[in-house]
């Protein structure tokens, strides 16, 4: 049995810990702030309460897994729910789309909506990716990547040259396609020039799994992995800092916190490895993304009816994710900005002709600043900077042969079903007890 000291207590560190612990070994995880979560917890005031993240996740197999692997099964502990439509696009032109996730068909009918012929030319952008998917499920996502043992075509996928714009302007004419397509990487701070063509697999993904979220907030899964560990017997270190990991003849041997050294057989960062010295070296070609601005809303009376998550393109570009709970008579809506913000946001949003500035009762604004200061690094993980970023960041292994990566920041990247199975790959390369 090995002991395990496994840094920072995001949906990273929780799925990790929980894995190693389940495969036999003695897990510490030491957390800084005072309660767990990271990213995936609640911002709460005056009865309003709002995920601080994530509000779905697509993928929910890679959750059902984690459940499943280290005790009881999701839905013995949590409803995961399937939501219809993955998002609403408005454009500045005044049209818009519903996008629904889960079938291909569905996703045919609404797009064409846009114009005659272009839910074909959506369809077959997003079918493009069925072959990327096979590959990197195999090899990349539920294995770790090896060159020496995954296929040719594994790899050169993964160090191919062509970046998202330019695979974006190959297949869809229509601009506004573009912009759907484009988002979920705009709207994680990411340059399109910067982003390897493979990474729109996602669209693919959402297409055919949809999106799912927790009844209550996406956020009360962190309650539920709380109590996995107990029941794992994971020791829960909470506002400790990891200041470094402790190296001896390559290897390491401690976790330094604050409070001491905690003595430690394999080490796993679940957070930007950049904060921990004995790593940095190994990471100086990255930097991270940084998140959005955010402004979470406690509305009472009469709002617009919009549904789970509306784009509002443009620059600024906004979004507006309207599943937090409220106080009766009461909205709560979180809304995220992204570009030229020069003014403030819920006067950028009435621009857009969501005019809620008289139902404001409650704002809690965070800048992206407060984000990475409150979380101790993003959550969004590693900025996409070409094609090298994808060996520039750790994970599942390190070059110190005991130190493992998971989280974010690690492979293979940001967003819950990503970071759920960066746990999987850690797992798999440390083993069993
Ligand atoms: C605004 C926003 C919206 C998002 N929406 C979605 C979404 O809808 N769907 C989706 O799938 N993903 C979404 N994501 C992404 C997703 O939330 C993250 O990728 C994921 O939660 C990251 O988990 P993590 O454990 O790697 O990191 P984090 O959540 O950042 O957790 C890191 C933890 O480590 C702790 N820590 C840091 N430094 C130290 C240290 N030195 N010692 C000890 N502890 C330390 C931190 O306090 C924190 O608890 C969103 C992210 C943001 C910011």
């Amino acid at each position: 049995m090995a002991r395990v000291v496994v840094v920072g207590g995001g949906y990273g560190g929780l799925a990790t810990a929980a894995r190693l612990a389940k495969l036999g070994h003695e897990v510490t995880l030491v957390e800084r702030n005072p309660q767990l979560g990271g990213a995936l917890s609640f911002v709460e005031q005056d009865g309003f309460r709002w995920d601080a993240g994530p509000t779905t996740t697509m993928l929910p197999a890679a959750v059902r897994d984690l459940f499943r692997k280290t005790g009881r099964p999701l839905d013995k502990e949590i409803e995961l729910v399937w939501q219809e439509v993955l998002r609403e696009h408005r454009f500045e032109d005044g049209s818009s789309v519903a996008l629904p996730g889960g079938t291909r068909a569905a996703q045919l009918e609404a797009v064409d909506e846009l114009g005659a012929g272009l839910g074909q030319e959506w369809i077959d952008y997003v079918a493009g990716y069925a072959d990327d998917w096979e590959l990197l499920r195999r090899d990349y996502l539920e294995r770790p990547w090896d060159r020496d043992v995954a296929p040719k075509a594994t790899t050169a996928l993964l160090t191919g040259r062509e970046m998202m714009h330019k695979r974006l302007k190959r297949t869809l004419k229509d601009e506004r396609l573009r912009l759907m397509a484009g988002f979920p990487f705009l709207l994680d701070g990411h340059e399109l020039r910067n982003v390897p063509a493979w990474l729109g697999v996602t669209a693919y993904v959402e297409q055919n799994f949809g999106a799912w979220t927790v009844p209550g907030g996406m956020a009360r899964l962190t309650a539920v992995l709380g109590d996995r560990l107990a029941t794992r017997k994971v020791e829960v270190l909470l506002s400790t800092t990891a200041e470094d990991v402790v190296l001896r003849d390559g290897r390491a041997v401690a976790v330094r916190t604050h409070d001491g050294d905690l003595d430690a057989d394999i080490v796993v960062s679940a957070i930007d490895p950049r904060r921990l010295p004995a790593l940095v070296r190994h990471v100086d070609r990255t930097m991270p993304a940084i998140p959005p601005v955010i402004s979470y809303l406690g509305l009472s009376g009469d709002v617009p009816e919009l549904g789970p998550e509306v784009v509002f393109h443009g620059d600024p570009t906004l979004v507006v994710r309207t599943g937090g709970q409220a106080p009766a008579g009461g909205t709560a809506w979180t809304v995220l900005g992204r570009g030229k913000l020069a003014e403030d946001i819920v006067v950028a949003l009435a621009r857009k002709k969501i005019d809620i500035r008289e139902q404001v009762e409650i704002r809690i604004d965070r800048s992206p600043r407060d984000l990475v200061e409150e979380w101790g690094g993003s959550p969004l993980g590693v900025l996409w900077q070409g094609r090298g970023t994808v060996r520039h960041r750790l994970g599942p292994t390190t070059p110190i042969p005991n130190v493992y990566a998971a989280g974010a920041h690690a492979t293979p990247g940001s967003g819950l079903p990503f970071v759920g199975l960066s746990a999987a790959l850690v797992a798999q390369a440390v083993g069993p007890a």
